[in-house]
């Protein structure tokens, strides 16, 4: 079976742009791409994407300058322009933005595909009343809105804001929101985001940053819930190419691992 794969979770990398302990995680996690990482260009990275047979990559902006990086949406964008395969995100930090809502609707203007919120890094609720304006504009404009649901080991991160039960409430405030929860929940909270993607119509999760061969230990109903997973990498915390393969091992239906690897991703992004 040949699935022309989405990656809805890729890290944009500048050498010198994040911090030392990201870095050493990184190379710790996914030896075999840290040349890449230290000398990353657009083309070699297409071609690293092409070699793992990923056709889309989500390209995401992070701005977290306590706790990773600060790289800001327009980058990003100036990466992924005119390369239909690289998808971009924005990323507004609403504890850096002095007008968030504003700064979005600019995004949006230039071509951004979604909102990226990382409230565990860039220490803020979702629940916050500055990020509400931001989920009532991405639902207006159609496009979704990604939270990192989990826990994060980075010095500065705030993990209570990770609690996927925070985006149930998002989800019954704005119901045509799509919504998706990376990492699941990572660490405390599985349970409580796989229950939260089952009664929610809007919302799913990206597998990113899991160890994909744990997957049914935390998500065991992942194949009775197959069209509300994506499948994502959090590269370079990961092995593109090792994660599809181990994802592919998993015990669970062609239909289920078509939908998680490519159609899911694709009705989300509305593409
Ligand atoms: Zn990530």
């Amino acid at each position: 079976m040949k699935i022309k794969i989405v990656d809805f979770h890729v890290h944009f990398v500048k050498s010198g742009r994040w911090h030392p302990w990201v870095m050493d995680w990184w190379k710790r996690l996914n030896p075999d791409d840290f040349g890449l990482v230290e000398n990353f260009t657009r083309e070699a990275f297409i071609r690293y994407l092409e070699e793992s047979g990923v056709e889309f990559a989500v390209i995401l902006p992070e701005r977290a300058p306590q706790t990773t990086c600060d790289i800001t949406t327009e980058e990003v964008l100036d990466f992924c322009r005119g390369e239909m395969r690289l998808i971009p995100f924005s990323n507004v930090n609403i504890n850096i933005s002095t007008y968030p809502h504003r700064e979005l609707e600019e995004h949006i203007k230039m071509g951004v595909k979604g909102l990226k919120m990382h409230p565990v890094h860039e220490r803020f609720s979702p629940l916050d009343k500055r990020c509400y304006p931001l989920y009532y504009i991405c639902e207006k404009s159609g496009i979704p809105v990604m939270f990192h649901t989990g826990t994060s080991i980075f010095p500065g991160a705030c993990n209570s804001f990770g609690d996927p039960k925070l985006i149930d409430e998002i989800a019954s405030d704005f119901p045509e929101l799509r919504i998706v929860m990376s990492h699941g929940g990572r660490g405390f909270w599985y349970k409580d985001a796989q229950f939260i993607a089952r009664i929610r119509k809007n919302v799913y999760i990206d597998i990113s940053g899991l160890p994909p061969h744990r997957l049914l230990d935390y998500f065991p109903e992942l194949e009775r819930l197959k069209s509300k997973f994506v499948f994502g990498t959090d590269w370079p915390g990961a092995s593109i190419r090792k994660s599809i393969e181990a994802f592919m091992a998993l015990p669970i239906s062609g239909a289920a691992k078509e939908a998680v690897l490519r159609e899911n991703a694709l009705k989300i992004l509305d593409v």
